[in-house]
């Protein structure tokens, strides 16, 4: 826990990583638990920071090139994150922040460079931006149709040891020959990393894939108590009510 019993959400290098707002995600979770009475803090990490390594959740966002590349040489003098982000946090990262965590980056201009190799996958340029609404099935058991837009010029193929985040249904994928998006831990379960190009941020979007994390963060979570969680909020994080659900516009959670 990061202090006391509040559980500890890391938002790494927004400074670098905050074009496309993916910081929202640690809002998201961070609400959810607070909803169910759970304590957190959310420590924003910056490039001047060290990371700490006592958090449960990791959060790492998308950003431009030149960002990116910052975020890279950060890593690199941090090389114990490695450790904490593949064997004993949760992580989500999102299209920037997943081309990190894999074991390779290579610009349009031929430069390339290392990423932590926590996840393994490798970047190279796409053949054109990937852009638009994206639709997936992802390949986790306890999370329904996921959705996000993608804007990307980073085409992302993965290795053996990673497991694609979800199948693309709609909209451009990790690169042009991939009809999948992201990529993931083999385990389905506790400690890993979650990875995706949807932005949203992508967990406003999608609620079960917050509660998914957190599960694996913290353990079983109480149902959200419909007493103290107004539906305005509810609703802006993609609950459907009942009889919108009748009509059949759902999000069944
Ligand atoms: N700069 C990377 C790319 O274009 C990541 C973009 C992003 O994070 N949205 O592939």
């Amino acid at each position: 826990m990061s202090s006391g019993t509040a559980v500890g959400i890391a938002v790494l290098l927004p400074d670098l990583l905050g074009t496309y707002s993916d910081r929202g995600n640690a809002e998201v979770l961070a609400q959810r638990l607070r909803w169910r009475g759970i304590g957190v803090e959310v420590r924003t990490v910056t490039a001047t920071d060290a990371p700490p390594d006592g958090c449960e959740l990791y959060l790492v966002g998308g950003g431009e090139d030149a960002g990116q590349r910052l975020a890279a040489d950060w890593l690199r003098r941090h090389p114990s994150l490695r450790t904490t982000l593949a064997e004993r946090a949760v992580t989500l990262a999102v299209c920037a922040g997943m081309q990190l965590l894999g074991t390779s980056v290579t610009e349009r201009d031929g430069t390339r460079y290392a990423g932590l190799d926590v996840l393994d996958l490798h970047t190279v340029p796409g053949p054109r931006r990937a852009l638009g609404e994206v639709l997936g099935r992802p390949s986790l058991p306890d999370v329904g149709v996921v959705t996000g837009f993608a804007n990307h010029g980073g085409a992302s193929t993965l290795g053996p040891g990673a497991t694609p985040f979800a199948r693309i249904v709609r909209g451009p994928g990790n690169g042009p020959h991939h009809p999948v998006d992201g990529a993931r831990s083999p385990s389905a379960e506790g400690p890993g990393v979650v990875a995706t190009y949807l932005h949203g941020p992508v967990l406003a979007r999608n609620p079960d894939l917050a509660d998914h994390l957190l599960r694996r963060a913290v353990g079983p979570l109480p149902p959200l108590d419909p007493a103290r969680v107004p539906e305005q909020a509810l609703v802006r994080c993609g609950y459907v009510p009942a009889q919108d659900r009748r009509r059949g516009r759902g999000w069944s959670a």
